[in-house]
Parts: structure tokens; sequence; C-alpha cells
């Protein structure tokens, strides 16, 4: 039996708090998970994830550079049984509390075992029987019980979404006193006021009433008396017993508004009935957890543009990202940006040189370790491999009877980008969230992040993101005095107007429209437009042109293709061919500076410094229209601060982009 000198010092760790990011499913630094035969070592003082494979070994650099020596060693297996048959009918409309839990403990077992890497700096020490001690066994089941981080930082960008309403905010209470413990305690004896359920059971918060919910598909069953109890009493607001954290979180519902609600002051609003949320216990999966795992399961269909089913592909570079609900984004980003030469050989090769010149103390915080991951997980072509049959998931609708219409089966699971999503998310008002997002943005925020961490450390050496700049000349002539301005502005994206013309509708009634040509496009943009302006040279409103072209080209021209069109008020995108030539000469796009002959215009004195006069008519037409008053800023200084309407269409083109 192998022990271990140095098992006293275990007793200074902690199990992990409810905030704290624990990394128990999947290495920070690669795609292994705990599915690999050497299964993962969560690190028991930061929980770190760390994976054991030979040629990587990311539990034995983490324990090297930390001096972090106990580790708990993670392996999941699928159970024997696990190929379930579900045939039941899908539920007529799908809403947020019917939801189809897939339980991953009825699934999987999960192995774990304490390891010292003090006794065994190459590999770990096994420490056997460590389980039978209270202290271990505590850490262990702190690990195997907390969310795990990719799941966390999902659960988080969901909730973001979940807002406080004027019933919760504004939530009067009866004075009814303490509620029973026996009431009150979810693994005691309460049952709903109404019927026999003991579980799937709503408080009110204005009287303390105790009612079941809905009925959830596939799930718990409920006879719906906490609806009942809303429509006899206008009672706006219910929390799920259950989801309750010790931190004052839970599932609220608001019957008034008929959706997930957040309430701030919960905590108090439960001590009205005697109950302390720091002595409840979280037992059920709250709504944004199955909301989630439901999502998940969604998988589009893989067919071409001629409708015919693509053939599966596999090796180095043609690695899968699994959908993480809504992210095809950001996978279309990530994907492409990793078939560029200047993007795999910046973050392939030297993948596990990094680590040991990274400054970041988790991989999970770095910038770096995260795109060196991608690289790795993407271009080493060891996660691209056949979907096992064996886990009986071949077919999407096997375990998702609303799972998109595929006809071909899901060829490979890929990787799942959930530590770069979270990373490069991070405090982002928008990518933070799992709502769709549009991929023009999501690629410029991505090269934000990137400058800002190349020039955060200071490798001074040349950073793959240049290959997209390029300047745009911009050229204004008074139409009066004919003197001229040029203005160059820095960019990585040019955005073209695709013209929609319709040709007619087909047999389905959907519109069909003229194929565009790219080319035609570019002349567009790069077309003599008038405008209104004050020329500081004539001293007075004048009509001038305005021309903008190339100034230089970037290595990479990427495009932004705005097919929008406002339908009924909806912002609609429209099917419209563009055909993009095998080359492009972009030559007659390019801008040449300030020619012989042409006067410059004198500088202008009314541009005065700081924020800009926001065009007040513009402002209030676009506010009045719903748009957040920032974004009608952001979108009337993107488009030359004149018209309400051109900056609508900014917006509408910088709104979602479903697909
Ligand atoms: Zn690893
Ligand atoms: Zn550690
Ligand atoms: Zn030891
Ligand atoms: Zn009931
Ligand atoms: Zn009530
Ligand atoms: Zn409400
Ligand atoms: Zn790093
Ligand atoms: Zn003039």
């Amino acid at each position: 039996m192998a022990s271990c000198a140095h098992i006293a010092d275990i007793a200074r760790l902690q199990p992990p708090r409810l905030s704290q990011s624990v990394h128990r499913e999947e290495c920070t630094q690669c795609f292994d998970n705990q599915d690999h035969p050497l299964g993962i070592d969560v690190c028991l003082a930061c929980f770190n994830g760390g994976c054991l494979g030979r040629e990587r070994h990311h539990a034995r650099t983490h324990a090297q550079k930390t001096g972090h020596h106990f580790t708990l060693n993670v392996k999941r297996k699928l159970k024997p049984s696990a190929s379930r048959a579900d045939d039941e009918e899908p539920p007529a409309k799908m809403t947020k509390l019917a939801i189809v839990e897939d339980r991953d403990e009825d699934k999987y077992e999960h192995k774990t075992a304490l390891k010292c890497w003090k006794c065994d700096p190459e590999n770990g020490l096994e420490i056997q029987n460590a389980m039978l001690d209270p202290h271990v066994k505590g850490l262990s089941d702190g690990v195997m019980q907390s969310l795990s981080s990719a799941r966390q930082s999902e659960v988080k960008a969901w909730e973001e979404e979940i807002l406080p309403c004027e019933h919760t905010l504004t939530l009067q209470q009866l004075s009814t006193g303490p509620i029973p413990a026996s009431v009150s305690s979810y693994e005691g004896l309460a049952h709903c006021s109404k019927c026999d359920l003991k579980e799937n059971l709503w408080l009110c918060l204005t009287c303390g009433a105790l009612g079941c919910g809905r009925q959830q598909y596939g799930g718990l069953g409920g006879n719906g008396h906490g609806l009942r109890h809303y429509e006899e009493t206008h009672h706006p607001i219910s929390v799920k017993l259950g989801t309750i954290t010790p931190e004052g979180n839970a599932d609220i519902y608001c019957y008034t508004c008929n959706d997930a609600k957040q309430d701030p002051e919960l905590a108090a609003h439960l001590a009205a009935f005697g109950i302390n949320v720091q002595t409840q216990t979280k037992t059920e999966k709250s709504m944004t957890e199955l909301q989630i795992e439901h999502n998940l399961k969604f998988d589009f269909s893989l067919t071409g543009e001629d409708g015919k089913a693509l053939e599966p592909v596999f090796g180095p570079g043609l690695t899968g990202l699994s959908n993480l609900g809504n992210s095809c984004y950001m996978a279309s980003v990530i994907q492409t940006v990793f078939s560029l030469p200047v993007f795999q050989e910046r973050y392939y090769p030297s993948a596990s040189a990094h680590w040991y010149t990274c400054t970041e103390t988790l991989p999970a915080d770095c910038v770096d370790c995260q795109m060196h991951k991608l690289a790795d997980g993407l271009l080493s072509g060891r996660y691209s491999h056949p979907r096992p049959t064996n886990s009986g998931m071949t077919d999407p609708k096997a375990i998702n009877p609303l799972a998109h219409d595929s006809p071909t089966p899901v060829f490979q699971e890929g990787v799942r980008p959930s530590g770069f999503k979270a990373l490069i998310g991070k405090g982002h008002e928008e990518f933070s969230t799992m709502r769709q997002q549009d991929s023009e943005e999501f690629f410029t925020h991505l090269l934000t992040v990137l400058r800002r961490h190349a020039k955060k450390v200071g490798n001074g050496g040349k950073e793959p993101t240049d290959i997209f700049e390029f300047g745009m000349e911009q050229r204004l002539e008074c139409g009066e005095c004919k003197r001229v301005r040029y203005r160059v502005d820095g960019m990585d994206v040019v955005s073209i107007a695709v013209p929609a013309v319709e040709k007619g509708k087909d047999a389905e009634g959907k519109t069909l429209y003229e194929e565009v040509r790219l080319g035609d496009c570019l002349s567009t943009l790069t077309g003599v437009e008038a405008l209104e302006y004050t020329c500081p040279g004539c001293q007075k409103n004048v009509i001038a042109t305005k021309r903008s072209r190339f100034a230089t080209f970037p290595q990479v021209l990427v495009l932004h293709a705005k097919k929008f069109q406002l339908v009924n008020w909806v912002p609609s995108k429209l099917d419209i061919p563009l055909n993009v030539s095998d080359t492009l000469r972009l030559d007659e796009y390019l801008g040449r500076g300030l020619q012989s002959g042409e006067t410059e215009l004198p500088d202008d004195k009314a541009a005065a410094p700081g924020l800009p006069q926001f065009n007040e008519a513009a402002m209030a037409q676009l506010e009045a229209m719903g748009f957040p008053t920032i974004r009608c800023q952001k979108a009337l200084l993107a488009t030359g601060n004149s018209d309400a309407e051109a900056a609508m269409e900014w917006l509408f083109a910088h709104m979602e982009d479903p697909g």
C-alpha cells in the first residue's frame, strides 16, 4: 500500500466555493477530458484541470509550475445500460418550464482517486484508501458536486438575461410569519397545498402558499396548482424550492410577466417566512441549467447548397466544434481564423512551449493558452474522429424528439470551445451571454481582445491580426470651391450592402432574389455620393461629394455582406446569392491620395473635441423605435451622424445574424 508523507498538508485545503470554477471535465490547456483512459487531474488547491497523456501531460506541468501537489483524478465511464429509448410524442409547444432533463449521473459513472505529486513528480502517486478519510472524502465530493466550469459559465451566461421585473421589485408580502419547518424544508414533508406532490414545488412569495408547477415534458409531474393560486389571488412571484442557493439565487417565476425573473431581495423575502437562505442546499437543477441541456441537443442538418448530404471528413484541420447553444456565430469565426496559415503558425507549433513562459496563474485566464488550446484541438487531428457508435447517439432524434431533421448522422462530436468563449466573452455585454450574435461583431471583438493581450504581454513580434488591417481613404470635395479633404481610417472589415432585387417566388412561396456580383457591391461602396456639408472654406452649407476607396489593401480581406431588410418593422435576413469570383481585381478601388492640382480645405474649427453633438431629431426617432441610447449613438457615429435612416440601417445590419 502506497503511503504519502505529506498527507498532513491536505488539512489546509478546502472544497470549492460555489463561485469558483472547477475544471473537472476537461484539461484547461487541451481538449483531453475525463473520458480519456487516464482521466484528468483536478488540482485541489486551485481546481485547474490537467491531462495525463504522455505527450502533453498538463497535470505535471501545473504541479511543477505552481507547487500545488494534491490532485483528484477523475475518470468517467459510460454505464452499460445507458442507451435509452424515448418514444413519447413531443409536446405541442415547448415552454421555459417544460424542458427535457437528461441526467448525467444516470448515464455515466465517475471514478475518483487522491494523488500526491510530491511523492511522484512524474505522474503523481495514487494514495490508496484516501477516501476513508472524511476530510478527503469531503474535498472529493465538493469537486464532484460542483458545476463543471463549462456548465457554470453557461449558466452564468443565461442568467444574465434574467432580470428583475416591477413585480419582484415592488413585491408586497403578507405578514403570515414563519411557515412550519416541515413545509419549508425541501427534504422534509413539504407538499403542494392542493395535492400530494412533493417535488416541482413553488412557494408564493406574497403569502407563502406552496403550489406544484406545471407538467414538464419527460420530467417532473405537476398539476399547475401554483398557476391556479395566481389566478385566484394575483400573487405574482413564486420561487422554486430546491433551487435556492446560499448566495441567494433561485429560480423565480413571475406569473404576471409569464417569464423567469430575478429577485434582488430574495433573501429578505424568504426571511419573512422564516427561511434562511444560508441553510438551503441546492437539490434540483434550476430552469437555466435544464434549458442549457435542452439547447445543447439541437444539431444542424449536414447538407450542402445542392441539398445533397455532405461526406464526413476527418483529420488534422478537420475538427468540428460542438454547438454550445446559439454559438454558430463563434464557431464560424474560429474555423475561418484557424484555416489561415498565419494563425496556424502563430498558435499551433508553439502551443507546448508557451506554458513555460506564460505569466498567468491559471491557463483558463490566459488568452494565449486558450488560443493555443483551440489551435491544438482543431489542427492536431487528435479530436477528429467518428463519434463512437456504442454511445447510442448517432441520431439526434433518438435523444431529443425536437432535434432538427438530419439526413445524415452527426459524424463527430468535435471539441467544445467553452473555455475560449468564457474568456473571450468575459465582461462583454453581448458575447458573455448565450444569445445568438453577429459573427462580424464577434470577429471584431476577437481582434480587439487579441491585440489588447499582445500589447499587455508585449512580445513585440508581428501579430497575426495584422493581416486584416487596411486603410480606407475618404475623399471629400466641396461642390463650390472644389477644394478637397482626405482622411484615412484604419479598418479590419469592409461592410458592403447587397441590393435585394426580387425575381419571383419558388414552389413554397419563398421569395427569390437576383444574384449579385461582389464587384458591383464594391463599386457601389467606392462610388461617389453627394451630401450636405458646411464648407470651412466657403463658410456656408454646400453640396459636397464623398468617395471612399482603399488607401491600402489587407493581406486577407474580410467582407461583411449586409443582406437585411425591414419587413413589418422586423429586420430579416434575405437569401440573396452573392457571387464571389475566384479572382477579384481591386486596383480600381484604390485611392491615390492628394493629386497635383488639388487644393486642400482648411481645418474645421467647428469640430470641437469631446463628445460629439448627436443629431437630435435622428436620436429621437431611433430611440422611439426602442433602441437603447448607447446603440443609437454608436449607429449615428458610424454613419456620419446625419440621418436616422442610415443609422437605422446600420443598427439592423449589426443586429443578430441568424445562422
Ligand atoms: Zn492537456
Ligand atoms: Zn493548482
Ligand atoms: Zn506525498
Ligand atoms: Zn398541486
Ligand atoms: Zn400567494
Ligand atoms: Zn413581473
Ligand atoms: Zn498562457
Ligand atoms: Zn467650399
